[in-house]
């Protein structure tokens, strides 16, 4: 894949990628991360020493990629405590000045991608394609919101008001951020939670998911490297439990980001609405139950291209992921037996291995969940596909990729996040039925269509409640700037990440009114 280096925005560079397709790229590249293998990789809490993990790979449970130092409670509370001292000089220094040590730390994480990519794959199972695609998206993350900085954060806003007044409005950081993020994108979605914060003038304490710290540390090492103080920004692994319910419950902490389940958000939710002190925001980017609706003038060969990768890319591990396919009975016949056929090209195994279309999911509580629902639906529903385990899934843990009919949506109850499809037939005059089955999930993140007629593209997009809304081709990899990311309703509170009102959401806004 090449990726593009495009202009964007104030002079924003989109990160270039890496042409794996050219051996002369790809041949030294596979040997160096070889090399890299035998790395032991460290992630600490910013103070204290903490209680040591090692963490394993998803796909072989015999390797060991680094160890991990879990922060306890008393050492949360300090932390908090430096960053909060830190953060007003932090906010201080102004937005341009934050801006160029962001984009410092994204040249820092191009110049050390292989790093990334190493750990993407042995530390969260992703194949190497995935892992180049991470790190572009964390270096654009770090790149947008550095010039959202400097737009929103290095001048007042002049306000209009009679002769003889001068009103201005101003950004501020609010104070310390708790950045709390899952393992499914754990460097991009990682940073951007991150960023953002630190972009407002913020101090960030980031909590990264259990299954991966190892790439959370050296991301934050990097932003170090960057010039962003030790104190601004401190990396806090450790459990949902104790790090999170500790940093969430904390009086000093002004505000929450918080990528992952619906279920945690609520979680979070609760302990917000018993802290003491201040009211703080809390932007939640949470789970989905994401379809795409086929009719029966839509394209076979391009429904079955952007099914396979919304469906199974990343083993079905995107919260983006499709889910449900609904299609016009009268050509789902063809559109079933196409997207099997597909199915049966994919290859399961390892992720470090460049032909690997599908890796392992995450750990063994992923895996039971999964393998729990397939038996259900072998019980309740139609199987059309099922592939098979690779040899090595016995050292890992594998959910190969499964397709199913089912009647209707309300049999699925929540998100199944791994490479299970369900189809549902739908006639050809049930289009505003499918559409009311969607919106009644109360999930709202992902939505494709696959169509060429005008009328149902606008009946859609008018009447579907949900974020980010696809249209002829897959509905994964949301590009920052181009395509802002989040849900509404279960799916999450907004505003979109890589969106324009995203990192406004972690400042506070003072207004400053002379009489002159
Ligand atoms: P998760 O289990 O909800 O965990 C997310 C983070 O919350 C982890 O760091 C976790 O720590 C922490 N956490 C758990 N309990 C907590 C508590 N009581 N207080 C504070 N923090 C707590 O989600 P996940 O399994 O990592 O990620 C998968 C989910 O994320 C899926 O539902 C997916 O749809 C969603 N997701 C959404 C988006 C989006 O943009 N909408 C993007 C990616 C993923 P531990 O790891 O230590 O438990």
């Amino acid at each position: 894949i090449v990726l593009p280096t495009s202009l964007f925005g104030a002079g924003r560079r989109n990160s270039a990628g890496v042409d794996l397709s050219d051996p002369l790229v790809r041949e030294p590249l596979l040997e160096r991360l070889k090399a890299l293998e035998s790395r032991n990789w460290v992630a600490k809490p910013g103070i204290g020493k903490g209680e040591g993990r090692a963490i394993k790979s998803p796909h072989d449970q015999r390797v060991t990629v680094g160890t991990t130092f879990e922060a306890t409670v008393d050492e949360v509370d300090r932390m908090v405590r430096v960053a909060h001292a830190a953060q007003v000089g932090w906010d201080a220094l102004g937005g341009e000045k934050r801006a160029q040590l962001l984009e410092r730390a994204a040249d820092l994480y191009e110049a050390h991608a292989e790093e990334f990519f190493s750990l993407c794959t042995r530390e969260a199972g992703k194949t190497l394609i995935d892992g180049v695609l991470e790190v572009r998206e964390a270096v654009d993350f770090l790149r947008f919101y550095a010039s959202e900085a400097r737009r929103q954060f290095t001048k007042p806003l002049p306000l209009p008001g009679p002769t003889g007044e001068l009103n201005e409005l101003r950004l501020h950081g609010r104070g310390v951020i708790a950045a709390i993020s899952p393992w499914n994108f754990p460097l991009a979605i990682f940073t951007g939670l991150v960023s953002a914060p630190l972009a407002a003038g913020n101090a960030v304490i980031a909590k990264p998911a259990g299954q991966t710290p190892l790439i959370a540390a050296l991301a934050i090492e990097l932003m170090h490297q960057a010039g962003i103080p030790k104190d601004v920004v401190q990396l806090a692994p450790g459990s949902g439990s104790v790090v999170g319910g500790t940093l969430t419950a904390h009086p000093l902490v002004a505000g929450v980001v918080f990528t992952g389940s619906t279920e945690t958000a609520r979680r979070i939710n609760r302990t917000l609405a018993e802290r003491d002190g201040p009211i703080i925001p809390f932007v939640a980017e949470t789970g989905g139950q994401n379809a795409m609706i086929v009719d029966s003038s839509a394209l076979p060969e391009q429904v079955t291209r952007d099914v396979i990768s919304s469906a199974f890319q990343s083993a079905g591990q995107r919260c983006s992921a499709l889910r449900v396919l609904f299609v016009q009975e009268d050509v789902s016949d063809g559109m079933i037996k196409m997207i099997a056929g597909a199915m049966d090209a994919l290859k399961v195994g390892d992720p470090s291995d460049l032909a690997t279309d599908v890796g392992p999911v995450i750990d063994e509580p992923a895996k039971k969940v999964l393998d729990e629902h397939i038996e259900w639906l072998d019980k309740n529903a139609k199987k059309i596909r099922r592939l098979e385990p690779p040899k090595e899934a016995a050292n890992g843990y594998f959910v190969p990729p499964a397709f199913y009919e089912i009647r209707s949506l309300s049999e699925l109850n929540s998100e199944n996040f791994g490479a299970v499809l369900h189809v549902i037939r739908y006639a050809g005059d049930e289009l505003d039925k499918v559409v009311e089955a969607i919106n009644t999930t109360g999930y709202g993140l992902t939505l494709g269509l696959q169509s060429r007629i005008d009328t149902v593209r606008d009946y859609v997009e008018e009447h579907a409640r949900v974020g980010n809304f696809y249209v002829n081709r897959n509905q994964i990899g949301a590009v920052v700037e181009s395509q802002p990311f989040g849900g509404e309703g279960l799916s999450g509170t907004g505003p979109k990440a890589g969106g324009p009102h995203y990192v406004a959401r972690f400042a506070t806004e003072r207004v400053t009114c002379i009489d002159t």
